[in-house]
């Protein structure tokens, strides 16, 4: 990502020793009469595209004399910052709460950060990060309460208009918990737009969790009233994809603006729906990302179905993390969909076989 340093804030000075970014646009051709492309988002080196950020923050931590960070996290961003502090020698913190996928906790640990595991929310462990950096040598790198973090994010589409030889797609589809990386996207295709190397703006598709969905409830009272809400409506987040689980977006106001300036649309999608896409880029494309990835395409199908989206379309799909974050999600939906399936009735653990099987997927109670 650093081949991009002339449109960043500040210019790395240390050697970055991970190879964060420049990941593949793949082509997947017709998909749902749109024509799709995947940026495998999965490949950065902690397994997600949040790297983008932790570079950026680093670097910009060392240039202010910081020799600690700290973040709250979902589990990515932990993973994230775990794993690039220790290419940079730099002890971090990671606070999640009880609930994190036990892979993102273990990737964590892996990488030697301090983990402090609360008995709260993310949006709880988004305070008491915030609170561990009031001291002078310490970063806070929270999604969103950092301005670095979209800064880094905004690489992301420079790559994509760059694999399309400097054109843009006709929408974006962002899977969105805090709204951080609807605002990169939409950052970065601006930069390219403003300096005249784009010639249009590609329109935005927020994909949120139906429980998870304060972005999509304000940017639809903001269709209605005009004005878009200084703070962003709570909401009580109950879903498989941890990754966009939030109950007050931290980069709320900036995603709302980045649909606006877009023309963008925003949709929520349920854990059915999810797995069901999960499968299906598994299954069709051999494509395994993480559930709150795989809302991105279940939004995406959606949109396509009532209307939102035209045929023919060029669209990108972010797969914004790996499957590897969080096999239990996907095992468990096996395990239901076995049930459903032999009529067992309820979740059964014991006698899952382990097999994605392929039979119509029912809804969770
Ligand atoms: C963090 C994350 C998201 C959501 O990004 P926000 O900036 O919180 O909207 C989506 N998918 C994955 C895999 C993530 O790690």
């Amino acid at each position: 990502m650093w081949r991009y340093a002339p449109l960043l804030p500040i210019s790395s000075r240390w050697a970055s020793r991970l190879a964060v970014g420049d990941t593949p646009l793949l082509s997947l051709g017709a998909d749902d009469g749109v024509h799709l492309w995947v940026k495998d988002d999965s490949r950065n080196p902690s397994g997600s595209l949040k790297d983008r950020a932790t570079e950026l923050v680093l670097a910009a931590a060392r240039w202010l004399g910081c020799t600690q960070v700290v973040t709250a996290s979902t589990g990515n961003a932990g993973a994230s910052l775990a794993c690039i502090a220790a290419s940079q020698k730099m002890p971090a913190t990671v606070v999640v709460p009880r609930h994190t996928p036990y892979a993102k906790l273990a990737q964590i640990r892996a990488y030697g950060a301090q983990v402090q595991v609360i008995d709260g929310t993310y949006d709880h462990a988004f305070d008491v990060a915030i609170s561990m950096a009031d001291a002078p040598d310490v970063c806070c790198r929270n999604t969103g309460f950092n301005p670095f973090t979209r800064e880094g994010k905004k690489t992301c589409a420079f790559e994509i208009a760059e694999a399309l030889g400097w054109d843009v797609p006709d929408w974006v589809v962002v899977p969105t918990g805090d709204g951080n990386i609807l605002s990169g996207i939409a950052t970065g295709f601006l930069d390219l737009h403003a300096l005249g190397i784009t010639s249009r703006m590609p329109r935005l598709l927020a994909a949120q969790a139906r429980s998870s969905h304060s972005i999509a409830h304000d940017w639809l009272m903001s269709g209605v009233s005009g004005a878009l809400p200084s703070s962003p409506t709570p909401v009580r987040p109950n879903t498989l994809a941890d990754s966009l689980s939030v109950s007050r977006p931290r980069d709320h106001l900036a995603a709302l603006q980045a649909l606006r300036m877009t023309q963008g649309e925003c949709v929520v999608v349920t854990d059915a729906q999810i797995m069901a896409s999960s499968q299906i880029l598994s299954q069709r494309y051999g494509l395994w990302f993480e559930p709150s990835a795989a809302a991105g395409h279940a939004a995406l199908s959606d949109a396509i179905a009532c209307g939102r989206i035209e045929p023919g379309a060029r669209v990108v799909l972010l797969g914004t993390g790996s499957g590897l974050k969080d096999p239990h999600a996907c095992a468990r939906v096996a395990c239901d969909m076995e049930a459903a399936a032999t009529d067992l009735g309820a979740f059964a653990p014991s006698i899952c076989p382990g097999d994605m099987i392929d039979v119509p997927m029912r809804s969770r109670p």
